[in-house]
């Protein structure tokens, strides 16, 4: 069983956390690379605390007590607007401090998202594309059924 943590924008606080906990059960988006026939466990689940991220300092600390194998940052970081422009050094610190990997992107892009974002003219330069792959890898049915 592989077990992780997840990190939300703050500005989505009260997010449910829906899509997250669905496509973990489909496999979709960043969790596409997880095996499908393995049990996935969420073992922390929590905000950043707020511009500009400051509890990305301590709570990975409790993720990985628990056994987090890995930091999830959410796909709110990614698409949200604007997007989060702290990603890269979250993903740095937890990795430096925690030694974890931090997987960029949760839920595939909601296509609402996805075309707004296809608009705006920083999107092309903005590297999220290789930041989070999978995110953008995904099917534009399926970016659609997670609008
Ligand atoms: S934009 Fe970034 S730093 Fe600001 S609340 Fe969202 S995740 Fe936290």
């Amino acid at each position: 069983m592989a077990k992780i943590g997840i990190i939300i924008c703050a500005r989505y606080k009260d997010c449910g956390g829906g899509k997250c906990l669905r496509s973990m059960r489909e496999r979709r988006g960043a969790f596409s690379s997880y095996p499908a026939d393995e049990p996935l466990e969420v073992v922390g689940y929590s905000t950043c605390g707020g511009c500009p991220g400051g509890n990305v300092e301590y709570v990975p600390a409790e993720m990985k007590k628990n056994g987090a194998e890995a930091i999830h940052l959410a796909t709110g970081l990614v698409v949200g607007y604007p997007p989060c422009p702290n990603i890269r050094r979250f993903k740095s610190y937890i990795e430096t401090a925690y030694g974890l990997p931090v997987v960029v992107g949760t839920h595939p892009i909601p296509e609402k998202y996805r075309k707004v974002h296809e608009k705006l003219p920083f999107w092309k330069d903005s590297g999220m594309a290789e930041l989070a792959g999978p995110l953008f890898a995904e099917a534009p049915e399926i970016q659609a059924a997670y609008d």
